[in-house]
């Protein structure tokens, strides 16, 4: 593709060529705001949520008093009682102000009409053309709903869940009383959202049907600043650990006005995508109070209240012999309180999306003839690599396709690892290259005579050759440090 193709269509085009994002739907012309990933995009997305889970859940980090952190997992449903929308302040609240045009019927955001575009030609912003005939502002509900049961009227109305924090929220209790966690802890779920966006576009970075990362972190009041600002750094840092590392990424603190009425503090992550001039949110961090633990309680009628035993321990001598100042002291603060909540919200498409316009790169890099030639090369952290590492016989004769094989196999049992014997060599580089597979590893004459195989590094594209019965370690080793960069 011409380099005077805007980089944002070189990316697309890239993730159309090499299977990582399709329109959805396409042979029938597609549905605005839905996206289907492929081959490789499937397991780009699948290793960006495995690293979050993993270094949420599975293995978080230390927390800022140098404390093991606990963070528990669930999975809720996507279609819960109407009734959590009402308390969440979702049903009424959750819309956005939107436009629309008399003239040409498209919909724009009331608050993005300056970076909007209108579909008429040449291309200008809504209300620029003589023909524009724009409304007022109106509210419009970005909760897709539908129907629970045989019969389709008001009171089997439901929601797809347009975020899966609430889903936590409501699942607070039953986490508390089956688990032996205590606050200070986190309960973490992936999953996807739903939300009908007036304006999907720039590629999935505004979808319809999304997959969010969400962990609400529930702790004592006085210690919500300090966890504010450690879940705020942490998750920043995360993004430049799994290749984020220019200065299109950054941490933003919101403005006091930006504040829900709620929060005393939130920071986006942000990233600066090819298609803005501005930088957007891939992550929201924010000190929610104790706001949907309040609104949980009260919408159910549950006490959704944390009781601290161990403080309650520590302390119950003091009130020994007076049953009734003790009964009165464990219905109270300090013993008993609505934790306050830490969210990082992370959107798994937009991660996901950074990561591929991050790892986009055009250089040049000698072709089959020696001759320099741009390539196209995906430069993926090793720990998000769709594929680690391919294995390529350099002729299909001579017993190597044999070899290159058998250690393709060996290889798979323990990564996603590719396997081509097609074309010449350098022209499997590239395909490589695009899916930004880091390792290339080629079994060639010398295989046969002393055992050595070629890995050729995709960035530097140095070659080192290696005794094939080390391959598996020496890509352990690269593969394996590479989750703790
Ligand atoms: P925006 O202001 O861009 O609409 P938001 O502030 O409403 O986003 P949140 O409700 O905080 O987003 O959701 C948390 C995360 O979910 C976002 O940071 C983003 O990564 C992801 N997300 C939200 N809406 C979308 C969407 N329409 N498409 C893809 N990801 C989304």
């Amino acid at each position: 593709m011409a380099a005077e193709t805007p980089l944002m269509e070189r990316i697309v085009a890239l993730c159309k060529r090499r299977g990582f994002i399709f329109q959805s739907s396409e042979i029938y012309g597609g549905i605005g705001g839905f996206w289907d990933y492929g081959p490789m995009g499937v397991e780009l997305k699948r290793n960006v949520k495995e690293a979050w889970w993993r270094d949420m859940v599975i293995n978080p980090p230390i927390g800022p008093k140098g404390e093991p952190v606990e963070i528990v997992g669930i999975d809720s449903a996507l279609i819960m009682n109407p009734k959590v929308w009402e308390a969440s302040g979702h049903v009424g609240g959750f819309s956005d102000p939107m436009v629309d045009c008399r003239a040409c019927k498209a919909r724009f955001r009331a608050d993005q009409i300056d970076s909007s575009q209108c579909p008429m030609k040449p291309s200008k912003c809504p209300g620029q053309h003589d023909k524009c005939d724009l409304t007022e502002p109106r509210a419009f509900n970005l909760m897709f709903q539908t129907y629970v049961g045989a019969v389709q009227d008001a009171a089997s109305v439901a929601y797809l869940r347009p975020e899966t924090a609430q889903g936590i929220f409501v699942n607070f209790k039953n986490v508390l009383d089956t688990s032996r966690v205590k606050v200070p802890f986190g309960i973490a779920q992936i999953g996807k959202s739903f939300r009908n966006e007036i304006n999907p576009r720039n590629f999935t970075f505004r979808s319809r049907e999304f997959e969010q990362m969400e962990m609400e972190f529930f702790c004592e009041p006085d210690e919500a600043m300090m966890w504010y600002e450690f879940w705020r750094n942490t998750r920043h840092q995360w993004y430049v650990n799994h290749g984020l590392k220019s200065d299109k990424l950054r941490l933003r603190e919101h403005a006091a006005d930006e504040l829900s009425h709620y929060s005393t503090g939130c920071a986006d992550v942000e990233y600066l995508y090819p298609f803005s001039a501005d930088f957007q949110e891939l992550e929201g961090v924010a000190h929610r109070g104790c706001y949907d633990l309040t609104q949980h309680s009260k919408h159910s009628g549950k006490d959704l209240s944390y009781f601290d035993d161990d403080l309650w321990q520590q302390d119950a001598a003091k009130y020994k012999g007076d049953a009734d100042a003790a009964k009165k002291a464990k219905e109270n603060a300090p013993y008993r309180y609505l934790p306050t909540v830490i969210e990082p919200a992370a959107g798994a498409d937009r991660t996901t999306l950074a990561l591929i316009c991050e790892a986009y790169t055009e250089d040049q890099a000698p072709n089959d003839k020696g001759q320099m030639e741009t390539r196209t090369v995906m430069r993926f952290h090793p720990r998000i690599a769709p594929i680690k590492a391919a294995f390529f016989p350099l002729v299909n004769k001579e017993g190597l396709p044999e070899i290159a094989e058998k250690m393709f196999r060996d290889a798979r049992r323990r990564y996603h690892v590719a396997f081509d014997t097609k074309g010449a060599i350098g022209r499997r580089y590239r395909r490589q290259d695009e899916a930004g597979t880091p390792f290339c590893i080629t079994v060639d004459g010398e295989t046969l005579k002393d055992g050595s195989v070629t890995i050729r590094d995709r960035d530097t594209l140095q070659q080192e050759r290696v005794n094939q019965s080390h391959v598996m370690s020496w890509l352990d080793e690269r593969l394996m440090s590479a989750k703790s960069d």
